[in-house]
């Protein structure tokens, strides 16, 4: 059996790379840290002589708060105690722009992305040791994750056994508040900010970023590269994120609601879009599509665009054109 260490360095899905000018500016500082289960960077390049210590800080405090009210498993935080009850009130902000968000793509996505899948992703316990599940316990799971979900009046309404997962948007949405908060500072002339591959960026200049793409087969290549514009946020879905195999088989963590079973079309799907967590959750759910599905989708949603990898890693091509190395 092979799988990942938890809460080690899981594979970057994307790297970027920040370009240094000339000028006033200085160059680019670049601050790591596990958080969200993954590697967390933050690079800025500011104006020379401005001391960059204080923003670091904010922005790994701002990053403990989407952590905490996000994470599943934080028994201290708002997302654990809304699965333990009926009907609870949402008190963080920050949790219910992340579940507003949440569900509202549901739709949007016909069922592809489903933050009800909680109960599901459990039971396989990717976080662990990785179980194939029972016929039994997935059909109660998969029951559970059909049972209507409802914010009201600041409350959130759900079935008892009913489990809320926010682990597809919650690096996203972390992402766009830190850039939130870059943007207001304005001697900060260029940043990017990758959380296991969801990235944002800004840039005064409008200058792109350079992306690299991971290969889904092999995990120190390259697959190509393309110019993220500024302003715009990428993500990465793959298979080789967070797996573990049985009997040759690799099962990973992205479910396909309608199944309950990691979805099969594709290895690894990245996406484009005006913000991180859109980004985000666009990535699972057209990794859960597939790419002829995906297609359909992006053909109805000119603001995205996405470029899908087959099973063996082979690029299927798709409407974000990546420039092979
Ligand atoms: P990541 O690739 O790190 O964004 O992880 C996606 C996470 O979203 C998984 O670890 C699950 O917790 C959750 N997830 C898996 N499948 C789905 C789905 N179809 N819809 C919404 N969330 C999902
Ligand atoms: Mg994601």
């Amino acid at each position: 059996m092979k799988r990942r260490k938890k809460y080690l360095p899981i594979f970057f899905a994307v790297f970027a790379l920040m370009i240094s000018s000339c000028g006033t500016k200085r160059e680019p500082l670049r601050r790591t840290r596990l958080m969200f289960d993954t590697v967390v960077s933050v690079t800025i390049e500011a104006e020379k002589g401005r001391d960059l210590e204080p923003i670091f800080a904010e922005i790994w405090r701002e990053l403990g708060e989407w952590e905490k009210s996000l994470s599943a498993y934080d028994t201290s935080g708002g997302i654990y105690r809304i699965n333990l009850s009926e009907e609870s009130e949402i008190t963080s902000p920050r949790l219910n722009s992340a579940l507003q968000i949440g569900l509202e793509y549901n739709s949007i996505t016909s069922g592809a992305f489903d933050v009800r899948v909680g109960g599901i992703v459990r039971l396989w316990d990717f976080t662990g040791e990785g179980t194939i599940p029972s016929d039994s316990a997935l059909s109660e799971a998969m029951r559970f994750a059909g049972y209507p979900v409802e914010i009201r009046d600041g409350k959130l309404f759900k079935a008892l056994g009913a489990k809320l997962d926010l682990g597809g948007l919650g690096k996203g949405i972390a992402a766009d508040a830190v850039a939130e908060i870059l943007d207001t500072i304005p001697y900060i002339n260029r940043y990017i900010i990758d959380l296991g591959g969801n990235i944002a960026s800004g840039d005064k200049s409008g200058k792109p970023f350079i992306i690299g793409i991971r290969h889904p087969r092999a995990p120190d290549k390259i697959a190509g590269k393309f110019a993220l514009e500024d302003g715009y946020a990428c993500a990465t879905a793959g298979d080789y994120q967070r797996f573990f195999e049985r009997d040759g088989v690799r099962y990973h963590h992205i479910i396909d609601p309608q199944k309950g079973v990691p979805a099969r079309h594709i290895s690894a799907v990245t996406v484009v879009a005006p913000n991180a967590v859109t980004a985000d959750i666009l990535s699972t759910a057209l990794f859960v599509m597939g790419f002829e599905d995906g297609m359909k989708f992006l053909n109805s949603n000119p603001k995205i665009r996405a470029c899908f990898f087959g099973l063996e890693g082979e690029n299927l091509g798709g409407n974000l054109l990546i420039e092979e190395l």
